[in-house]
């Protein structure tokens, strides 16, 4: 069976040319680049050719750019640092409700630690209303942390905006940007954040390596504590293969980035409008005017989105619910009923994310299952009101959903 990979926010597989770059730092060049020898001084060479290459992506300085662990550590790292190393005696955090976990849960533990929060609602656009951050500004606002694109729907926040509020008011700017780093332009200083989290396994690089970006001049108590690495800001033997492949990983979607947009952007197009021509009562979910070129998220009614993925993973397409590290979970998705979808639509939502490595056989693989999956589905389903729906023409499922 041919498989179909249509998960890409979850994690992308590793480029060939990011496995290729990254093979030298396990067995030839391994050395520890704290070491003042050869084996360590080639090791402190790829790290710095990697922050290069990040940086240039961004736009920033190569010395503003930390490598972590990933995106969790990079919010964690951005939340805890940025509260922490604020002298206030009262300490308010302003984030959003339509977070990943790694923002919303590290806001959580801050609360418990007496810092107030603020989670700005976010509406069925899944698009953050910059007013809405301004209105929540105190006099005791630490740090606003507003994603860049949101991983379950793909839609683009407006940081800019959000960017120039904060400046106004003087106020520190954190954005999760795993999702859109590699995937549309990302420029810190268009953007005017401060701080900024990427990870590479949402690019095309490894699992396991990621970075902060932390402005000039931004002081931030580290999250961990230890040796001198990383200018003191990120203690820990650094994972130089992991480095590198960051680095190329960077470097491979700031070359491509242009066409990049166009090309995955017509398949996900190619992808939607083929399904909402066949499938009734599917729609979009969040703005589609301002979305990632990659990302999709379809609610299907009658559906329960579990059953879904299964059926369409033993027809070999692989897709999801939503978060990764949500799957399984017995709870719908934060995201989509922060956005005011009822549980029930929640539950019926289906992420297909593309990358790279997808092609248009793979669009038409998807689209040849998925109509049969969803009728087969809807088949079992007590509520479905079969003779209903199909006197109702594929493509006027928008309007019959937003009537319903
Ligand atoms: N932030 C967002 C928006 C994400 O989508 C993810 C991963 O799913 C993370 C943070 C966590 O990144 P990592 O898996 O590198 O820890």
């Amino acid at each position: 069976m041919r498989r179909v990979y249509l998960d890409n926010n979850a994690t992308t597989p590793v480029a060939p040319a990011v496995f290729e770059a990254m093979k030298p730092y396990f067995l030839e060049d391994f050395g520890n680049a704290s070491s003042i020898h050869w084996y360590g001084q080639r090791a402190k060479a790829a790290i710095e050719w990697g922050r290069e290459r990040i940086a240039r992506l961004l736009n920033a300085r190569p010395n503003e750019i930390v490598f972590t662990s990933g995106g969790t550590e990079s919010d964690n790292a951005a939340l805890f640092g940025m509260v922490e190393a604020s002298r206030s005696e009262k300490k308010h955090l302003i984030t959003t409700t339509i977070e990943h976990h790694a923002v919303l849960h590290t806001a959580k533990a801050l609360e418990k630690r007496g810092v107030r929060v603020t989670y700005v609602p976010v509406g069925p656009s899944g698009v953050v209303d910059p007013a809405a951050v301004e209105k929540a500004i105190g006099p005791d606002t630490v740090l606003i942390s507003v994603m860049h694109a949101n991983n379950e729907l793909g839609t683009i926040q407006p940081l800019e905006e959000i960017g120039r509020i904060a400046r106004e008011h003087d106020i520190y700017f954190h954005t999760d940007a795993v999702q859109s780093v590699g995937k549309i332009p990302v420029d810190v200083e268009g953007l005017g954040v401060d701080l900024l989290s990427l990870s590479a396994h949402k690019l095309h690089g490894p699992k396991g390596a990621g970075a902060l970006y932390i402005r000039r001049g931004t002081v931030l108590r580290p999250l961990l504590y230890g040796g001198h690495h990383e200018r003191d800001r990120r203690p820990g033997t650094e994972n130089v293969s992991g480095i590198v492949g960051l680095g190329k990983a960077a470097e491979l979607a700031g070359e491509h980035l242009a066409e990049e947009i166009e090309r995955v952007g017509a398949l996900r197009d190619r992808l939607e409008d083929g399904i909402l021509a066949s499938v009734p009562l599917a729609a979009v979910v969040g703005d589609k005017s301002r979305r990632l070129p990659t990302t999709t998220n379809i609610s299907f009614d009658y559906i329960e989105g579990e059953g879904f993925v299964i059926a369409m993973d033993l027809r070999g397409v692989a897709c999801s619910t939503g978060a990764a590290c949500s799957s399984g979970s017995l709870e719908p998705s934060h995201v989509l009923t922060a956005i005011g979808r009822s549980r029930e639509q929640a539950r019926s939502s289906i992420r297909f994310s593309l990358g790279h490595f997808n092609t248009p056989q793979d669009i038409d693989d998807t689209l040849e299952v998925l109509p049969r999956v969803v009728e087969q589905l809807r088949s079992l389903s007590p509520h479905y009101k079969k003779d209903a729906v199909s006197a109702q023409p594929a493509g006027a499922n928008v309007k019959a959903l937003a009537e319903r």
